[in-house]
């Protein structure tokens, strides 16, 4: 039976649209089709014959003009069929161990058949069989071994043919080549269509990687490991790998490849990047543009070089933009000069142009000039916080010298700063620079004018200048100006004399005549707004004779007088140019500090010890002094007689340290151990204090026999004293300086906790600047070395009448009872070292002050001052100011001078003591030079003399203009002598204490 018969050939096209679609990703190599094969197909069907029935038989088909071969067998109706179809050797590719094969087929449905269904078979076997080599025709079942049985899916009917596709694999294939047989048993089956192929992956590129074609399926046909290689232009740190399926998918790519530098991925490629691009590494990273400022090169850059002038820094990556050097910092200005302490602040802006960099730093460089002549400053000048890598646009620069000229250079760098010293003359410069004059510029100015001698007919002049003239090449011309002191300017003579040295004698002048002498640096020199009265001085010839010798010393020093006048104005002056000017060195006893500045002076550091707290004494002392070997103090004359023993003064030249004055206390010989430690109590206490109005102590000699104290040297000695040396000379503002100075001493004690107990002008040292400082800190003082002690009924030895009542009464010694012995020190200064409540006894003091009454205001006192005198005396002492208070206002009163010119009442004879035409002892005045004796102004006798006024008549006689014209222009000698003449009018010598 013809498989065939009945049926349409049409099933081909059918077979030959689906064989197309065969390969999707994986790549099928045939290793047999027998559709393709076009021609005689040459396989071997067995047995040969079987009688009448044949085997598998070839059946030749065309479509559109090519041949198809199909084989089929139908034997149905026969018994135990065997029928074997075996293909021509397939050679096997190399690794190909796994193949596939696809059968298409036909089946007839054994039922249309009809009887002979009883042995009709639906399936057919597929055999396989190994060889090295083709056989030919040998065959030999016996070699073939089942791969499966092939049953169709859909079984063929009458009429209509269905093809069934199946595909089988054939493993493990080891051998060269195989056959494939089919076998059939039985049945009704046309073989269309038999195709043997194995899968491969194919060769493909996956992350710049590429990978060969692989045949799928490896000896366990499990992944297959393949190694790739980097396409061209392209690397990888590792080698890349993938997997190859058994289905012939790649699989599991492990590492890549990546375009080297200059390169860049472009479809599964490395390109080079295009002009004007570039690529520093290899990465998956595309080419980027030349970055800012950089070169463009051809195609395939690895980086773009800078252009010319920009540079990139060493931390720049090579990547990035190229800057230039930052433009110069601008706006450099010098503020907050300090002449004083040679500081000053300079500040600056941000250069225009930071060239887009954000590292830009900033450095200082000084140069010091004098005459045209620069060098660098050197490591003696500070910059604060440093002079290089400065961040912020400012920096403190000290120590500067006062009187040189600064150069500072302010320069800006970055990063690239370093490529600087290439030669570039278009570059903007990066660098300001700002001179600095610290010298004083103002015009010189006669500062001091004193009388050096006097003879009847000669004077001579010795001035000081500031500034004072800075070299040789350029001295300062001076003017001497005089003539005889008289009102009738008309007749009067004028002498002009031009000097070149601070330094004049005049002679052939009138004796017994008062001249008046102005001394200024020449007109060319002269500052247009130097206050005339500074430099004028007023002087009086004796008469000729023995008298001159000695009179000199007494003019000399009134001259000297004179000049400690003029010395204050200026120093006045000074302080009220500070307003516009740059601040200078003054005495802490006339500067008026700013609030903040004061506060922090002033604050203690910690609280005062009592060294009686200290078992040994001895500790006390070494805790708070420093030992001084006696070999490094001189001793050089006794300036006065302390509790214990002389006190010297001396000098201290310590190892690497300058000498200093100082003056040294001494414990004179047969003291007991008691005594010494009293004595070195007071080293104790000083020890402790270190401020600017307390009296420092330079260190104590206890390891030696005999004990010292040494402290600093205070030309001026003790306050009383020298205020009552200078009755009249200072104005009220050097006195409220001076007050100043003693409160900014006793705010800091009183911060301390600590109580002095005896503060009074006494106790108060000067020293040359007039500084003021509280001194007098032993502990047995008030008990034993103060001769104003006097013993009270409550126990103890008090100064009466610098003591708060409740202090005297029951001994309650507060700040608050110093604040009180402050405000009689005050009254002190302000009558230039008058004895508080006169002569009046301690008692008669007491019973006052009980009584409400307080010490009237002195002459001249400013009612401010008095004002706060008055306060300080308040019975209540929690009403009483606290220091800070005092030496707040104080400062105030410094600050606006205009508030000490409101004066208080003054009535002359409460404060004039001696106001009767009688001496002390009742009898009227013999002369006018025991009158003056009395009110202390002997100075002027030689004046009056000279006036003719030679009786106390002629005395009672003067108005206040006569009085000048004498010669007396103090105004305080001027009020006193007014005054005392007043009262001789008034012939009353009540002596009073004003009610509060
Ligand atoms: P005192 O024992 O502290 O009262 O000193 C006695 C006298 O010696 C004082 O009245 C001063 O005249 C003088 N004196 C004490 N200390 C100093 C000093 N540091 N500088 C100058 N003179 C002093």
């Amino acid at each position: 039976m013809d498989f065939f018969t009945g049926f349409r050939p049409l099933l081909f096209s059918y077979v030959l649209i689906n064989g197309i679609l065969i390969t999707l990703q994986t790549k099928e190599e045939v290793l047999l089709d027998m559709k393709a094969t076009g021609g005689e197909l040459g396989w071997l069907t067995w047995p040969l014959e079987q009688g009448d029935k044949p085997g598998w038989e070839v059946t030749q088909r065309t479509l559109n003009g090519s041949q198809f071969y199909t084989y089929s067998v139908c034997n149905v109706g026969e018994r135990e069929q065997d029928n074997w179809l075996r293909t021509t050797f397939i050679q096997r590719h190399q690794s190909a161990s796994r193949v596939f094969v696809e059968l298409q087929f036909i089946v007839r449905d054994c039922n249309s058949f009809g009887g002979s269904s009883l042995t009709c078979k639906e399936t057919f076997n597929l055999f396989t069989s190994e060889s090295d080599a083709d056989v030919g025709t040998t065959f030999r079942k016996g070699q073939f071994k089942k791969v499966a049985t092939i049953a169709p899916d859909e079984i063929t009917g009458k009429n209509e043919l269905r093809i069934n596709t199946e595909t089988r694999v054939v493993e493990n294939l080891s051998r060269k080549g195989f056959y494939l047989a089919f076998q059939d048993i039985g049945a009704c089956v046309a073989l269309l269509s038999t195709r043997v192929y194995y899968k491969t992956c194919p060769a493909t590129v996956k992350s710049l990687v590429l990978f060969p074609e692989t045949v799928a399926g490896g000896e366990n046909q499990g992944l297959r490991e393949v190694s790739g290689a980097c396409v061209d232009n392209a690397v990888s740190e590792e080698s890349p790998r993938i997997y190859c399926t058994v289905d012939g998918d790649w699989a599991v790519m492990v590492g890549q490849c990546q375009c080297k530098p200059g390169y860049e991925e472009v479809k599964e490629a490395c390109q080079e990047c295009r002009p004007g691009f570039f690529k520093a590494a290899a990465s998956g990273d595309k080419c980027e543009p030349c970055p800012a400022n950089s070169e463009q090169l051809d195609s395939g850059a690895l980086v773009c070089p800078c252009t010319d002038g920009f540079y990139r820094a060493p931390t720049d990556p090579p990547t990035g933009p190229c800057s230039g050097l930052p433009s110069a910092p601008r706006d450099l200005v010098a503020t907050t000069v300090q002449l004083s302490t040679g500081k000053l602040l300079l500040s600056w802006s941000p250069p225009e142009d930071t060239a887009g960099r954000t590292d830009v730093t900033y450095s200082v460089e000084c140069q010091r000039c004098e005459d045209s002549v620069c060098q660098l400053c050197g490591e003696k000048i500070r910059f604060e916080p440093a002079g290089t890598g400065l961040t912020d646009t400012k920096v403190s620069v000290s120590s500067l010298d006062a009187h040189l000229n600064y150069t500072f250079t302010v320069k800006a760098h970055s990063g690239v700063s370093m490529f600087e010293a290439e030669p570039r003359s278009s570059r903007p410069p990066s660098s300001i620079s700002l001179t600095v004059s610290l010298r004083y510029t103002d015009p010189p100015r006669i500062t001091t004018l004193r009388m050096v001698e006097r003879t009847s007919a000669s004077l001579s002049l010795s001035w000081d200048v500031f500034p004072r003239p800075r070299s040789q090449s350029q001295p300062i011309q001076y003017k001497l100006t005089y003539r005889k002191k008289d009102d009738n300017l008309v007749a009067t003579t004028i002498i002009v004399r031009i000097l070149e040295k601070n330094f004049v004698h005049v002679v052939d002048l009138t004796p017994c005549t008062a001249y008046m002498c102005k001394v200024q640096p020449s007109a060319a020199m002269a500052a247009p707004e130097a206050p005339k009265g500074l430099s004028l001085m007023s002087v009086f010839l004796p008469i000729p004779g023995p008298l001159t010798q000695n009179n000199t010393a007494v003019i000399f020093a009134a001259a000297i007088g004179g000049a400690a006048m003029l010395f204050i104005v200026i120093l006045v002056l000074f302080l009220r140019r500070r307003s516009v000017k740059a601040p200078l060195l003054l005495s802490t006893s006339l500067r008026p500090v700013n609030q903040s500045s004061f506060t922090e002076q002033l604050k203690p550091l910690k609280t005062y010890v009592d060294p009686h707290t200290y078992e040994d004494p001895n500790v006390a002392v070494l805790k708070f002094a420093t030992e001084i070997h006696p070999s490094h103090i001189t001793k050089q004359k006794v300036i006065g007689a302390g509790e214990f023993g002389e006190v010297y003064r001396g000098n201290l030249k310590m190892p690497g340290r300058k000498e200093v004055a100082v003056a040294i206390k001494t414990l004179k010989p047969g003291y007991t151990e008691k005594q010494r430690q009293d004595f070195l109590s007071e080293a104790s206490i000083m020890g402790q204090f270190s401020h600017q109005n307390i009296i420092r102590l330079e260190g104590v000699v206890t390891k030696f026999k005999h004990a010292m104290i040494v402290t600093e040297y205070m030309e001026n000695g003790a306050l009383d004293r020298y205020l009552k040396d200078h009755d009249g000379e200072f104005p009220s503002f050097q006195l409220v300086g001076m007050m100043y100075g003693i409160a900014a001493g006793m705010k800091y004690l009183s911060d301390m906790s600590y109580v002095h107990r005896d503060l009074a002008a006494r106790n108060i040292l000067v020293n040359n600047n007039l500084e003021c400082k509280v001194s007098d800190f032993g502990l047995s003082r008030v008990l034993e070395d103060d001769p104003e002690g006097t013993y009270t009924t409550s126990g103890g030895k008090i100064p009466i009448r610098w003591t708060a009542p409740e202090a005297i009464a029951y001994r309650k010694f507060t700040s608050a009872s110093d604040v009180w012995s402050f405000g009689i020190v005050m009254w002190e200064v302000m009558a230039f070292g008058e004895r508080p409540y006169w002569d009046m006894s301690n008692h008669e003091v007491m019973k006052a002050i009980n009584e409400a009454f307080r010490l009237p205001a002195p002459m001249d006192c400013p009612s401010a001052v008095y004002q706060l005198m008055l306060q300080c005396w308040l019975q209540d002492r929690s009403k009483r100011p606290r220091f800070g208070d005092i030496v707040n206002l104080l400062d105030k009163l410094l600050r606006s001078p205009d508030s000490l010119k409101t004066i208080a009442d003054f009535d002359p004879r409460v404060s004039i003591r001696l106001p009767s035409t009688s001496g002390s002892d009742g009898s009227p005045f013999r002369s006018v030079s025991e009158w003056l004796e009395s009110i202390k102004m002997s100075q002027y006798s030689e004046n009056f003399t000279c006036a003719g006024v030679v009786t106390m008549d002629h005395v009672l006689q003067m108005k206040n203009e006569d009085i000048k014209n004498i010669g007396v222009r103090l105004p305080g000698h001027l009020k006193r002598i007014a005054y005392s003449i007043l009262g001789l009018k008034d012939q009353t010598s009540t002596l009073s204490v004003f009610a509060v």
